[in-house]
């Protein structure tokens, strides 16, 4: 089935028109600067990327624009929009009301709405890519792909936090975790790739601008780095992850910031960004680090430490572990990283063979001979999980 994907973001907009089944991508692209002015970047693999100015006030004409690229007869891939059998949205916080990727109906826009509280950035504007398409297909079916859907198996004494349950009860406090698309795409190959045995513990590390970690028993995760939001967890790019409440009390009373200033500092200008004070960019920290920046380092350093932590904490949590898979920017593509986080593993099993860890973006099984715990660099490919869940959900 032919699939349109859409990632919207408040002033942005991504999109991916491939197979649901084998993966074949056709076009991608991506609008920007909605409701400022509108730029489209289209790109057909084996033909030259277009560029075009379109004025996008909204979604409505970012969702037109791309619709129009797609079937102009020199610059698109179909010659009708009828071509396109569903559309794929991804949605980043689904709470406790969506366990699984869903048909969109009335009902699912009222349960998306409801939880914008939980995910105040994103949703409102994945509603606004979903609006938009209603608008201009309104016979195409579309479905839901929620970023926190593969974590609602965890266990309560996993997702609860330990502050007065009222606040789950009433509220909906609670770990719900992030990048479950990912997760859910590269554990499934992982356990693919151990000869789909009956039981499995796998630890997929999703590293890249925004990271995670989830500890994934038989198939089902059991705990996740992420939590209420996507700030938790080990540091990230410009992302505190977990920090001591009382900073937050502490920096406020000597700052006067208000929360959103305190917000805006851990999630844009904390991270390795904030030690460093370098970059969020990984290639960045390594050649400053290279020439001799300490805080580069220090930063590089920090981060191998916390995620290696996570992953002792998982083996733990889990009793073991069979497989510790490196997906994402980072994941696939740094080698050093790969190699720090696994030295001095040795204990646990993890062994890794450093000739075969030099690879980049591509699947590999990168553990020693002798490993008893398999290191898999797997690609992520959270469009192609979208495509699936969307024509699986089509055909019923
Ligand atoms: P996003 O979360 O935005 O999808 P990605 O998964 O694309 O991010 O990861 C982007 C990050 O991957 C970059 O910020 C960069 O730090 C890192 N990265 C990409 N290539 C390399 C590389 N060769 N070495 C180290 N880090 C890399």
């Amino acid at each position: 089935m032919k699939i349109l994907i859409i990632n919207a973001g408040s002033s942005s907009l991504k999109y991916q028109f491939m197979e649901s089944e084998g993966g074949e991508v056709f076009a991608k692209g991506l609008c920007e600067r909605i409701g400022i002015d509108g730029r489209l970047t289209h790109k057909v693999p084996g033909r030259e990327d277009v560029k075009l100015d379109i004025p996008m006030p909204t979604h409505n004409e970012a969702i037109q624009a791309v619709l129009d690229i797609m079937v102009d007869p020199e610059k698109g891939v179909i010659s009708s929009v009828d071509e396109i059998a569903a559309v794929g949205h991804r949605v980043l916080h689904g709470g406790m009301a969506f366990t699984a990727s869903c048909i969109i109906d009335d009902a699912c826009i009222e349960a998306i709405k409801k939880c914008i509280p939980l995910g105040p950035l994103h949703n409102p504007a994945n509603l606004m890519g979903i609006e938009a398409c209603q608008k201009i297909m309104p016979n195409t079916p579309q479905v839901a792909v929620f970023d926190t859907a593969f974590h609602m198996t965890m266990p309560p004494k996993a997702y609860i936090y330990a502050i007065p349950y009222e606040y789950y009860e009433k509220d909906d406090v609670r770990r719900y975790g992030f990048h479950g698309t990912s997760h859910r795409y590269v554990s499934a190959r992982a356990i693919d790739m151990l000869g789909n045995p009956e039981h499995s513990k796998v630890i997929s590390c999703h590293l890249g601008n925004g990271s995670s970690l989830a500890a994934i028993v038989d198939g089902k995760v059991v705990d996740t780095s992420m939590g209420l939001g996507p700030l938790a967890g080990f540091p990230m790019g410009t992302r505190s992850g977990d920090v001591d409440a009382t900073i937050l009390e502490y920096l406020m009373g000597r700052y006067n910031y208000s929360i959103k200033e305190m917000l805006n500092i851990l999630n844009k200008k904390s991270g390795v960004l904030g030690i460093s004070g370098v970059s969020s960019d990984f290639r960045d920290l390594d050649a400053a680090a290279a020439e001799g920046n300490q805080r580069a380092q220090l930063a590089l350093d920090k981060f191998i430490y916390e995620v290696k932590k996570y992953i002792g904490a998982y083996a733990a949590a889990m009793g073991g572990v069979d497989a510790i898979i490196f997906t994402a920017g980072i994941g696939e593509n740094s080698m050093d990283l790969r190699q720090n986080i696994c030295d001095g593993l040795d204990y646990m099993g993890v062994k890794m063979d450093a000739e075969k860890n030099r690879v980049r973006g591509k699947e590999a099984d990168v553990s020693a001979e002798d490993s008893k715990v398999k290191i898999f660099i797997i690609p992520t490919n959270e469009e192609l999980m979208i495509a699936m869940d969307t024509a699986e959900l089509c055909k019923k």
